[in-house]
């Protein structure tokens, strides 16, 4: 393959030619093709990856229009997760993609197996607890995010090395989402842009201190939250896996909003 056009990332002290082969080696998957998602795909597919797996059930509404940078008004209607893979395609075509314009739950979880790094683009505490249990059983690193109003989280999470989304956080909640909330263009793009850069950081085997980022886009303001691994964890420490069970499988958007 040639590498010339990735000659301003590897002429980076930090990547360099072995850390872009390195990256050209990984599959990522992404659950939730929305706001955050659907930048990380762009931007993951323009860092050069071997392979990007998308999922999500939705399909494009003109509401995600203003903040969903991979889709434009001619996409309205489409499946989310078929259209970002058609774009990552034509953003460019050495990366492998695959689809699944369906919800991601407990029997999905294969395709976790399968991935060198999760990206959460999810908007719900649920499907966060599933990728997270997975995670942990397959010891596969993941980034969450979230996004609402002006305000964003951004953590890494990397089994057996740094604490997990179940180390702070005791049970799915409902939140509100951004349909009620309102949420400002500018907030997933640069969530987004913290959390691809902790993911490339994984991928090219630095290790990540665990931190929840909290991002205020508003008054410019970012601060790191220390998030302690938690001995009585649940899923990292005691490795109990309540949401791959059944009843995590085959969820509708009642359950999971
Ligand atoms: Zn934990």
């Amino acid at each position: 393959m040639n590498l010339q056009k990735y000659a301003r990332q590897t002429s980076l002290k930090a990547i360099g030619m072995e850390g872009q082969k390195k990256l050209l080696e990984k599959t990522i998957l992404i659950v939730g093709l929305g706001g955050t998602g659907s930048a990380a795909a762009d931007l993951f597919s323009r860092l050069g990856v071997k392979k990007l797996i998308m999922i999500d059930r939705d399909r494009i509404e003109d509401t995600n229009i203003h903040r969903q940078i991979l889709y434009n008004y001619s996409d309205i209607g489409s499946f989310k997760a078929e259209t970002a893979a058609n774009k990552v395609m034509e953003i460019n075509p050495d990366i492998e993609v695959e689809f699944h314009n369906n919800t991601f739950d407990s029997s999905k979880i294969n395709l976790i197996e399968n991935a060198d790094l999760v990206y959460d683009g999810t908007d719900n505490m649920t499907t966060r607890f599933i990728i997270n249990d997975a995670c942990n059983k397959f010891n596969k690193p993941w980034v969450f995010t979230s996004a609402n109003e002006f305000y964003g989280e951004v953590k890494g999470i990397m089994p057996g090395k740094t604490s997990c989304y179940a180390c702070y956080n005791k049970k799915p909640e409902h939140m509100p989402s951004c349909a009620v909330t309102g949420v400002i263009n500018t907030l997933p793009v640069n969530i987004s842009t913290f959390a691809v850069n902790i993911g490339m950081k994984i991928m090219l085997g630095e290790n990540i201190n665990g931190d929840l980022y909290f991002i205020d886009v508003y008054d410019i303001d970012m601060h790191p939250i220390k998030i302690n691994k938690n001995p009585e964890c649940r899923s990292c420490s005691k490795r109990k896996y309540d949401y791959l069970t059944p009843y995590y499988s085959n969820m509708g958007k009642s359950i999971l909003s």
